[in-house]
């Protein structure tokens, strides 16, 4: 049995996730490790009993002890709040842990033998850091009748105003919107960054789009520079990795052509939008993990996919699903690896690294679930329903 230390932060989830969660405990992991968590149901249950506080809390708890470990979980909808009986549309819980965390978010895909990117010079995984603060997710929108202007007011402390017109609505109506962001974010995402390229060994590119948004875009990259030459340079040239700012356009052409193995950092947007092709061209949504990184060094692995709704209804009528488990292993890998690495136990770092070889062994061969068994090349391939394939992983493990 491999001991623990200090306890991972578990967050447990909903549906078809809820449920490999478990399994994933009992076949994977409990049989060689005495696993030590302090555990959270974020379940939309027990959120609804808890009126969301277990949210709050699992959040408070990674920052206390550093390393947790999500499945993934409902965002309530009109819908869902219809289907739960909800009180109240509970916010978004990674958007709650997020925030607590001043966190950025790294999606990394996993690459396996057989499953090639769409992109055909894609040989190492792209990894997108998604600036999980303000811009477009923040703004104030407003639509504006014809006759009507729009201005931007500033009001300093000492209360002087400027204004600047945004548009004078002459002859028709139209839309206007207010975006924000603040530098203390900003350099709280760039060291994340810098951080998180150091850690993988890895360049970092960061785009914006400087020459047409002289200030705000401009912001951004020159606090990007001025914490990278103050804080990270020398530390880069010793790794012999790279930062490289570039505009968004020219980052998007450069990244078609690249081989990869690289960290893209995003702005709020453009990693909302990229990190889902990214995704895609690498294969699945089942294969990309997650992590969000704090400033003050905490972090949070998950899957980056949904609660796979539809499979979930499914099991639900007592058929087997062929629900794909990868990342969710992934997820408990990385928080273990994390873990012993802060608290220094090699073997339980040398299992993380076993379970994962273990996993994408299975898949290149050939036994896998039926999403990856659609895009795999592998002449030869067996499908699996979920419990199949994490029995196929524990025999690989044995
Ligand atoms: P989803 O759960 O990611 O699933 C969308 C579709 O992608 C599934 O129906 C399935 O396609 C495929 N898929 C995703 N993960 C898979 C896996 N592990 N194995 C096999 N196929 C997989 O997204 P959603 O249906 O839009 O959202 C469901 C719920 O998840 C929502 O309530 C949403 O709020 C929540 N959500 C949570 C998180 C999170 O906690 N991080 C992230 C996103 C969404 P087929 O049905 O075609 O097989
Ligand atoms: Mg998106």
């Amino acid at each position: 049995m491999i001991q623990m230390k200090t306890p991972l932060v578990e967050m447990d989830g909903d549906e078809m996730t809820r449920v490999l969660w478990r399994q994933i405990k009992e076949i994977l992991l409990s049989p060689y490790i005495d696993l030590k968590t302090e555990y959270y149901d974020l379940g939309l249950e027990h959120r609804e009993e808890t009126e969301d506080s277990v949210t709050v809390e699992a959040a408070r708890a990674t920052l206390r002890l550093g390393v947790a470990v999500k499945c993934a979980t409902i965002t309530p909808n009109a819908e869902r709040v219809r289907e739960y009986n909800l009180r109240e549309m509970w916010k978004s819980p990674n958007g709650t842990i997020r925030a607590i965390l001043d966190g950025t978010v790294f999606r990394a895909p996993i690459l396996a033998e057989g499953i090639s990117p769409l992109v055909a010079n894609w040989q190492k995984p792209i990894t997108v850091a998604r600036h999980a603060y303000g811009d477009l997710y923040r703004d104030v929108e407003t639509i504006v009748p014809a006759g009507g202007k729009a201005e931007l007011t500033v009001t300093a402390a000492d209360g002087t105003e400027t204004r600047q017109l945004i548009h004078a609505y002459e002859g028709t109506a139209g839309i206007a919107l207010g975006m924000h962001n603040t530098d203390k974010s900003i350099e709280s995402f760039a060291r994340a960054c810098f951080r998180y390229a150091l850690d993988a060994g890895q360049d970092l590119w960061f785009a914006a789009k400087d020459t047409i948004s002289k200030q705000y875009d401009h912001r951004f990259k020159d606090i990007f520079a001025a914490i990278y030459a103050a804080e990270f340079e020398a530390d880069f040239r010793r790794a012999g990795i790279e930062y490289f700012y570039t505009l968004i356009d020219d980052a998007v052409a450069r990244v078609m052509r690249s081989s990869g193995g690289f960290i893209w950092a995003c702005k709020n947007y453009d990693g909302d939008v990229m990190s889902d092709m990214v995704a895609t061209a690498f294969g699945s949504l089942a294969m990309m993990t997650s992590v969000l990184v704090s400033p003050t060094g905490a972090f949070e692995y998950e899957a980056a996919h949904g609660t796979v709704q539809r499979h979930y209804y499914r099991y639900l009528q007592g058929e087997k699903t062929s629900t794909n488990s990868v990342a969710t292993i992934f997820a408990w890998t990385g928080a273990l690896r994390k873990r012993a690495e802060l608290d220094g136990l090699a073997d339980l770092a040398a299992f993380a690294d076993r379970l994962e070889k273990a996993a994408l062994g299975v898949i290149g061969a050939g036994i896998m679930t039926g999403d990856l068994a659609a895009i795999s090349r592998l002449a030869h391939k067996k499908t699996v329903d979920s419990e199949g394939f994490l029995l196929a992983v524990r025999e690989a493990l044995e």
